[in-house]
């Protein structure tokens, strides 16, 4: 039987996150200090995620994403992609900075990935260094055109918006689509940063998005699955491109949720926001059996939570951040 939680949803998708490293720093995810990641025996070896993927797809998981941390930096990656490729997930993708991809890309199809979305929060390289703390503007725009001509294309291209930062961005990335043909999509900035700098002034809602692009080039609505998270629309004028509005904090999903997540050190998240999260790591490694493991899972998803609660009172942000939870 499929997984499914007590409120009814199926839960068809994984996101993995293969590491908690990073070669970036954006200021709406890490901070600047200097690294405090996990001993390297904390986090799952290759075999540990091969074999919790299986116990995940014989759950009925279908769809695989993997992030980080920076997926790219961890070496093995492309295999565990291929391997993740042989058990036959119908819908395989990975989240990247985008920075090593330029490089990897063929590497990553030939191991059967199927789909991939690259973070570019500004279309200026002195704005974007700011961000990202890095000088990597040029090898991620390079990225995004290796991925664009690849079998990878079109390619999602996802900006956070900040209020301050980069909100003066907008048409300039509508726009960007239109050019490159690309899928881009506009996240609100959640609770999960590092420096705990969020607030609601800093968030800039989908509703304004949308506004703001549309009355410049009119748009479409395309039609979507409840359960994705992303609203999407095409040019009214037939110009290429797409245009996607993640709206996390002013209009919630939660009620057609079909996600869980695995950390980097075997911790599964059934929310973003979990106050707490269930560690697979130590019953693996204390010799738990495929169907143990099946069984705990399927304990904890029942348990998924009903919702998020950023826009209640009293809310308070996870202990884990955004690059050790994997987006
Ligand atoms: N390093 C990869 C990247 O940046 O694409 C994958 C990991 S990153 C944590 C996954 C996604 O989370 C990225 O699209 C990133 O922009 C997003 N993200 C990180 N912090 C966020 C925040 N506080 N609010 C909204 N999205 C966030
Ligand atoms: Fe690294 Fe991605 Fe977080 Fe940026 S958003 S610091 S690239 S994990």
């Amino acid at each position: 039987m499929s997984l499914q939680d007590k409120f009814g949803r199926q839960i068809t998708d994984l996101r993995v996150s293969v590491t908690d490293r990073c070669n970036f720093r954006c200021v709406y995810c890490r901070s600047a200090d200097p690294e405090n990641y996990r001993e390297h025996d904390e986090i799952l070896s290759w075999k540990e995620l091969e074999r919790l993927a299986k116990v995940f797809c014989e759950l009925g998981i279908r769809k695989v994403r993997l992030t980080g941390g920076e997926p790219l930096v961890r070496s093995g990656v492309d295999e565990f992609v291929k391997y993740l490729s042989g058990m036959g997930f119908a819908d395989l993708s990975m989240t990247t900075n985008g920075h090593l991809l330029a490089e990897r890309c063929e590497r990553l199809i030939a191991a059967g990935l199927h789909r991939i979305n690259i973070s570019l929060d500004s279309l200026h390289r002195e704005k974007f260094e700011k961000i990202t703390r890095t000088k990597s503007f040029a090898s991620v725009m390079n990225g995004i055109d290796a991925a664009q001509r690849s079998k990878l294309g079109p390619a999602k291209v996802n900006a956070v918006l900040v209020r301050g930062i980069n909100d003066d961005e907008v048409e300039a990335f509508a726009e960007f689509a239109r050019e490159r043909g690309v899928i881009m999509r506009f996240i609100e900035f959640m609770p999960l940063d590092a420096d705990r700098h969020w607030s609601r002034e800093k968030v800039v809602a989908a509703a304004e998005v949308y506004e703001r692009i549309n009355a410049r080039w009119p748009l479409v609505q395309i039609p979507h699955e409840k359960s994705e998270t992303a609203r999407k629309y095409r040019f009214a004028d037939g110009a290429p491109g797409e245009i996607g509005l993640i709206a996390p904090v002013t209009q919630p999903f939660c009620g057609h949720c079909s996600r869980i997540r695995l950390t980097a050190d075997g911790k599964l998240r059934t929310c973003l926001f979990s106050k707490d999260d269930h560690d697979l790591r130590a019953f693996l490694r204390d010799g738990a059996s495929d169907e143990d493991l099946a069984a705990y899972i399927r304990s904890a998803v029942n348990e998924k939570e009903k919702s998020h609660h950023i826009n209640e009172p009293g809310f308070v942000p996870p202990n884990r951040t955004m690059v050790f939870i994997g987006g």
